[in-house]
Parts: structure tokens; sequence; C-alpha cells
């Protein structure tokens, strides 16, 4: 406040500017300031505030004499103490007022687009549902219960009782608004507010329809049949267009979104398309190799694995993963990882078995690692 810059060198004109020399510094100024022609831009609209307000005083006789005498302090009630009474008061200057006449209403954004009467999309409604992993896998049907705002059926969302309708407003004609004009000192300014009459609706309801209270719109509980796509996952969204709420004054009716968390399995694991898996085998079944019962998506098949499997193997089963989302079949792969489990609580006849295999070398080792060791200890 203490910086305010002085309000003729604001509009940039002399002291003794007259009416007419303002009125067109103002115009031109405030143009190159005007919020439609930057858009976010702070500074600019911090510039188009002190114009208006230089231009709010000065062309003021009785506050521009308070300004030339004692400058800021004499109009502004914020500024400092001695107010010279008669604050200035600029909160209820409306730029929509003043630039409806100087751009000849040419500039969107006051009015036109938030008319009240307008149609509008109904909202959408967002639900998380819980499927299993299969469900996912292979799709679904699911019913679910939805509240939402659907147009009264009483009154076809009109509003109005069976058997009336409703009216045009006289008054805004049907419009929502209504214009008038207020002479200032720059001329004929328009002023677009919001019918009193009907308040901006356009029309009247003389008798409203009890079911929906003139709203035009009920709360219904409805049971929605999903049809949930095979090869979902978790997280991702299906869309249901026009399941969500009701539009208003002949809107389209909002989206149903329904978000799916995927419970985990007991066996799989899901990344992408493809499934994974460990399974444990005994150290025997690695040695000498072993027909495998193999839990699938499509149930249990059975699976060779060589002998001399070691620890940490992973075998893929083609196809037998996820099925990709409408591609006509298409599957990935489950992956299985073979764990050896290296027994514990031996008998002393299975611990004397084990021995007299350890002290038979001629079993299959890596030898050649053992080899290395031994010539890296004695290097
Ligand atoms: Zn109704
Ligand atoms: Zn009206």
């Amino acid at each position: 406040m203490a910086n305010k810059r002085d309000y003729y060198e604001v509009l940039g004109v002399p002291r003794g500017a007259s009416d007419e020399e303002l009125k067109k510094a103002f115009r031109k100024v405030a143009k190159k300031y005007h919020p439609d022609l930057h858009p976010g831009d702070k500074a600019a609209e911090e510039k188009f505030k002190e114009v208006n307000e230089a231009y709010e005083v000065l062309s003021d006789h009785d506050k521009r004499a308070k300004y030339d005498q004692f400058g800021h302090a004499g109009v502004d009630p914020n500024f400092g103490a001695g107010g010279a009474g008669g604050g200035a008061g600029f909160g209820g200057f409306d730029f929509g007022d003043i630039f409806g006449d100087i751009f000849g209403g040419g500039f969107g954004g006051f009015g036109g687009s938030s008319r009240r009467n307008a149609p509008r999309r109904g909202a959408d409604l967002r639900q998380v549902m819980d499927i299993t992993f299969e469900e996912a896998a292979f799709g679904c049907k699911k019913t679910i219960n939805v509240t939402k705002q659907e147009k009264c059926s009483s009154c076809n969302g009109t509003g109005a009782k069976k058997g009336t309708s409703p009216v045009t407003c006289g008054k805004c004609h049907g419009t929502g608004q209504v214009q008038t004009q207020m002479r200032t000192p720059l001329g004929y300014m328009t002023n677009v507010t919001t019918c009193p009459d009907c308040g901006g609706r356009g029309q009247i309801i003389k008798e409203p329809c009890p079911d929906c209270r003139g709203t035009g719109r009920v709360r219904r509980n409805r049971k929605i049949e999903v049809e949930v796509p095979a090869g979902i996952d978790n997280g991702q969204t299906l869309q249901l267009s026009g399941l969500g709420e009701a539009g208003e004054r002949g809107g389209p009716n909002g989206d149903l979104l329904i978000t799916f968390r995927i419970k985990p399995h007991e066996f799989f694991h899901r990344e992408g398309n493809d499934v994974y898996m460990e399974i444990p085998i005994t150290f025997v079944q690695a040695a000498l190799g072993a027909t495998l019962k193999v839990p699938t998506l499509d149930g249990a098949v059975e699976y060779s694995i060589p002998e001399g499997t070691q620890p940490g193997t992973r075998f893929r089963l083609k196809g037998k993963g996820i099925p990709y989302m409408n591609s006509g079949g298409r599957r990935g792969d489950q992956y299985v990882t073979v764990n050896v489990e290296v027994p514990r609580n031996l008998s002393s006849r299975q611990k004397q078995l084990l021995q007299e295999l350890d002290d038979d070398r001629n079993y299959k080792q890596k030898k050649s690692f053992w080899k290395k060791l031994e010539d890296f200890f004695n290097n």
C-alpha cells in the first residue's frame, strides 16, 4: 500500500487531464492489461486492477479533488489513518460490466458459458470392485448396487407435475439472464445478471412434480450387471458410458467407473500377462528327475523336470498365463521356479546313505569349480 503508484502516472496522463483524456487513457491502458488477453498472468492482473482503481478515483470529481489534495490517503480507507472519509470501496467494481462495454461483448468469459440454464453433464460415479485372480484372468459377470441420480420418470426430467409443463420465463424470455443498462462516465454499460424470476433456469415451473420436487431427477438404487473383461489387471478401470448420474436440462449422463482390486492368489503371482510361481521339490527329485504336478490357471498339468535340475531353475509353460484383453485368446506364459528342499531331521540310516553317496565321488559334482578353488589356494 505504501508504495502505491500515482494514479495519473498509472493512466499516463498529466495532472490536469480532462475527463475525455482520462477516459481515452483508461481505455487504452485497461485494454492492454485485460485478463482475457493475459490468462493466468498475475502481473497483468495486478496492473489491470491498478488501472481500474486509478480510473475509478480520477473519474469521480469529488474523489479526484480529495486525491489531488491528500494523495492516496484522501481516497483509500486502507491507506494510513486520516482518510478524508467516503472510502472509495473498490470491492463492488465489476470488470465484467466495464468490458462488456469496451469490447462490445466480443470477449468470451463473462456470462455466456456459465449460463445456469445450460445443459449439464451428469457426474461420474466411481466404485472399487474386488475380484479373484481367476476372475481377472478369465473375466466374469458381477452385479453391483449403485445409488445414483436418474431422470425422473414421472415428469420426464422437466420437473413439472404430470400433465403440466414448465413455461418459458417472461422476464428473461428463457435465457436465464437479464441485462440492465447503466449510464456511467464511460457511456452506457450493460450489466448482465441472473434472472431473478426463474433463478437462471429460463423456465418457470408452476406446479412442481411431487416425485422429484421439481428437480427433474430422483435418487435410485440400481443393480448393474458388469461384464468384467478377461485379462483385466489390478488397478485398471472399466468405463461404463452413460451409467453415472443423470445429466441436467438435457445434458448427457455421466459414466460409471469401476476400478478393480485383485485378491492375491495362494500360488500365483502376476506380472503383466505372465504368471509366476514357485514349486518345492525334494533334492532327490532334483537329482533323479521327476514328473511334477504343476498347478496352472487351467488346472494341474504334468511337467517333467530332467535329472540334475539345479535349485532356482525356471521352466516356462507357454500360453498358460493370463489372456490379453481383447486379443482373441492370446495368452501370456507361466513361469515355474523350482526350490530344492534340503532334507532335515534325517534318521541315522538316511544319514549313513548320504554319507556313502558323498564318499562315492563318482557322482557328478561341479568338479571344475573345486579344481579352480584348489588353484586359487595354491597360488
Ligand atoms: Zn419429476
Ligand atoms: Zn427468467
